[in-house]
């Protein structure tokens, strides 16, 4: 008699079994209460899309599209894929839906499968999961470093606490050229010691040269050109401010001069959070970066916009053998849905450096608040303040932030009154729940 077949999953691809599910829940519940707190707006994309959205948009050369596509023809001869990552779908559903009219910053985020031909390996699959935040319509160094305060409010939710966060700055399409002749002639001249791939590379795109895992290229990348001293004014005025927003709210991080993110449209910022002893690329846990011009080159106007991707089956990986409890608070988290009564406003550098640490006390105390970080106009704020509904807007200035106060001022009737900064999460704690 014929034995029967014995039908197993796709290589690469694993079934999430109701033992998991617990926790595949719990870290879900976090990241929609982070996601709910920060008000970003949920959002979900077909699996199938157009290959050349993303041989647009992340990029003819990149490793994802070259070698990891699961592309194929569709009966009516289409030519799609299942999505290998989120940008492109999202900047696509973001334009073809209209929200390039929104009030901006539009935030979205968004969970799900991803699908990349690799080879399978302890963390890295063919099917896998990724929550993605992307921020749209915003250019301010303000706002990455607030994208890397909910990502790592993430983490640290899961009961996450070891984890190395490194940052860079790849310039833009005025500097990076300069650059890439550097790296280039770097190259060239050491041709011989790179991996078949990398000699490819370098004609094609010398950054991914970078990237390159082989240890061979390691060795060589020890002393290629680096590209903080390539970036023009604006690029390392714009990195500069990163970091001292990052200091300020005593977010550690390694400047890696040698992060370039393997996918094209990055530009300014690009970062990577992983597990603090891993010095394996292979073990990111999140990446992300600035990219100015993707919008504009899907067809939509030119609008600056950062986000970051998490892997979904690595965080869980790591929070079964750690034996990890996620902080789930249900009641904080279902205040979380409710719109915010505070907007946080604040003027100049000072000021929003202030503010970044704010929200965080804050999101501590269980206080939804809102802001628009990436803004420096008073008038701006307090317009969306007003269309928001909020009940106090905090006003945080120049001469406030000297002199440790802060402006209460009650959006009804437009009263201020100048309030210690210490003390005042107390004090507002207080008149919300007179609110109720
Ligand atoms: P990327 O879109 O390549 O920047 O990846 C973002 C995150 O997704 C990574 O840091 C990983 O946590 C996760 N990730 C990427 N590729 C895979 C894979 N093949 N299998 C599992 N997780 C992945």
């Amino acid at each position: 008699m014929a034995r029967k077949k014995q039908f197993k999953t796709i290589t690469g691809m694993a079934d999430i079994m109701p033992t998991d599910y617990k926790i595949w829940k719990e870290v879900e519940e976090v990241i929609t209460a982070i996601a709910n707190f920060y008000d970003f707006a949920r959002i979900s994309t077909p699996i199938l899309e157009d290959e050349d959205l993303f041989v647009k948009g992340t990029g003819q050369s990149t490793e994802v599209i070259e070698k990891q596509m699961f592309s194929f023809r569709t009966k009516g001869k289409e030519k799609v894929v299942l999505r290998p990552e989120f940008t492109p779908s999202i900047i696509r559903a973001y334009i073809e839906n209209g929200l390039e009219s929104r009030q901006k910053p539009v935030k979205l985020w968004t969970l799900g499968p991803l699908f990349r031909y690799e080879k399978p390996q302890k963390g890295r699959y063919r099917q896998f999961h990724q929550f993605d935040f992307e921020i749209i319509g915003d250019a301010a160094s303000a706002t990455d470093a607030l994208l890397i305060q909910l990502l790592l409010n993430i983490l640290e939710r899961l009961g996450l606490k070891n984890w190395r966060l490194e940052v860079n700055s790849i310039g833009c399409q005025e500097c990076r050229p300069h650059y890439l002749k550097q790296l280039k002639k770097y190259y060239n001249e050491r041709k011989k010691h790179l991996c078949a791939d990398c000699k490819k590379r370098l004609e094609k795109n010398p950054l991914r040269v970078l990237d390159c895992k082989e240890e061979k290229c390691q060795r060589v990348k020890k002393t290629a050109p680096q590209i903080v001293n390539s970036l023009c004014q604006e690029c390392y005025k714009h990195f500069h401010s990163l970091l001292e927003f990052l200091d300020a709210m005593g977010i550690s991080y390694i400047l890696n001069p040698y992060l370039v993110r393997g996918l094209d449209y990055y530009e300014k910022t690009v970062f990577e959070i992983m597990p603090e002893e891993e010095n394996n690329r292979q073990g990111t846990l999140i990446g992300g970066g600035r990219y100015d011009k993707l919008i504009e080159q899907l067809g939509g106007k030119p609008t600056p916009a950062v986000g970051a991707a998490g892997g979904m089956e690595r965080i869980i990986e790591i929070i079964k053998e750690e034996n990890l409890h996620p902080n789930i608070q249900r009641r904080v988290f279902e205040s979380f849905e409710n719109p915010p009564q505070i907007f946080l406003v604040q003027l100049g550098d000072l000021a929003k450096k202030k503010i970044l640490k704010l929200i965080e006390e804050f999101k501590k105390n269980g206080i939804k608040v809102a802001q628009n970080i990436g803004k420096d106009n008073l008038k701006s704020q307090l317009q969306l303040a007003s269309k928001m509904k909020v009940k106090y807007s905090l006003i945080l200035g120049q001469r406030e932030v000297l002199e440790d106060t802060i402006i209460v001022r009650d959006m009804e009737n437009s009263i201020q009154e100048v309030l210690p900064q210490k003390g005042i999460i107390k004090e507002i704690k207080k008149r919300i729940k007179e609110l109720k």
